[in-house]
């Protein structure tokens, strides 16, 4: 039986990392070919220049147009060739990286990923997301190998809106559960085996991690502090989060995320929003023990993330909507089929109406 754990060579944090972006990409390359959005250059584009001045290793910036689309891949890949450059960065979040991980793959050249944001824990995976021009789903893209360095610049991400920290606590809530259920059922992961011990260790720490310190850096990332309580939170939501997925594999959580956005209503909420609650239906549907359910439900309210399907937005439970997530999590491929027994949507649907049931109960009785 094959088991498999993937990861990138580096991964690299602490505030103001950003600013010695050119003693990293000197180790890889001699030019390195940056892209970041317009946002993300003017909250960066000073830092890089300045980690660059009076060096040897060269490097150009250019501006990503906002969509992992085909079109941005060939544009920035004939950019990146035309500059001769040798090292591919991504600075921002998931759609810029994804795009600079595509690039560099078809370049054949080394990349660093750079999130400033820690809101899902999709930066460190061996995998892009590709959208068409108008922002729909195309397809993955499956990449031989990681990004060679991931750098957290714990400053720049502090600087984000909080919401955004506490989405990938959510994100970063289901991994543990997810490993759990893909290894109690012997399944494969997205890095092409079975779940190692080390998977499973990374995902439990991921979760006590979220669980011990979540709420103190959540109160100082609404004052944009970097903590040593968000230190640990972005390595939980990057790394232990991202090794976690990839080599632990994922589960119902993320297929009932799936299911969910058929529900117009929830389209505004963000994707680790829609796993913590997620999360919950899984517990519901491997009936859990109450001791776990309770925790998991008590950290959601502390940190402010869904526990009912009102609060991601769902205004009145229609059995026929319902039945169509429930329907959608179900579908052929999706990996709900990790978990450890039959699933059917029916039972899809108990769970989701009952997580609803359970989140509403606490809300009540630990108001
Ligand atoms: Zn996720």
């Amino acid at each position: 039986m094959t088991k498999i754990i993937t990861s990138p060579s580096k991964f690299i944090q602490g505030p103001d990392e950003l600013s010695r972006l050119s003693a990293y990409t000197e180790r890889l390359g001699k030019k390195a070919f940056i892209i970041a959005d317009e946002f993300v250059t003017g909250l960066v584009g000073k830092t890089v220049e300045e980690s660059y001045a009076g060096k040897e290793t060269g490097y150009q910036m250019a501006l990503f147009g906002g969509e992992c689309s085909k079109p941005e891949i060939k544009r920035l890949c004939d950019a990146c060739k035309a500059q001769e450059a040798d090292v591919m960065v991504g600075i921002g979040g998931g759609k810029t990286l994804d795009t600079a991980k595509a690039v560099g793959y078809y370049n054949n050249i080394p990349v660093i990923v750079a999130p400033t944001i820690a809101s899902t824990d999709a930066p460190t995976s061996a995998l892009s997301v590709i959208y068409k021009e108008n922002g729909e789903f195309e397809e993955y893209l499956m990449l031989p190998l990681n990004p060679t360095f991931v750098i957290m610049d714990t400053k720049v991400i502090a600087s984000a809106p909080a919401r955004l920290l506490v989405s990938g606590m959510g994100d970063a809530l289901a991994t543990y559960f997810e490993a759990r259920a893909t290894k109690r059922a012997n399944k494969t992961t997205m890095a092409g085996g079975h779940v190692t011990e080390a998977a499973i260790a990374l995902a439990k720490l991921c979760y006590d991690t979220q669980i011990s310190e979540g709420l103190k850096a959540k109160l100082a990332a609404e004052k944009h502090l970097v903590t040593e309580a968000v230190e640990k939170i972005i390595e939980a939501n990057t790394y232990l989060s991202g090794i976690g997925f990839e080599s632990g594999g994922l589960a119902a959580a993320h297929a009932i995320h799936n299911g969910l956005t058929v529900l117009e209503e929830t389209h505004h909420m963000y994707h680790g929003e829609k796993v913590a609650f997620g999360t919950l239906a899984q517990l519901i549907l491997e009936d859990a023990p109450k001791a776990e359910i309770e925790e998991v439900v008590s950290f959601c309210l502390s940190v402010g993330l869904p526990v009912t399907l009102g609060d991601l937005g769902v205004k009145e439970l229609n059995e026929e909507k319902l039945r169509k997530v429930a329907e959608l999590s179900c579908a052929e491929g999706e990996t709900i089929y990790n978990m450890p027994f039959e699933v059917t949507p029916d039972l899809v649907y108990a769970a989701i109406v009952t997580a609803d049931s359970v989140g509403r109960y606490y809300k009540e009785k630990w108001a």
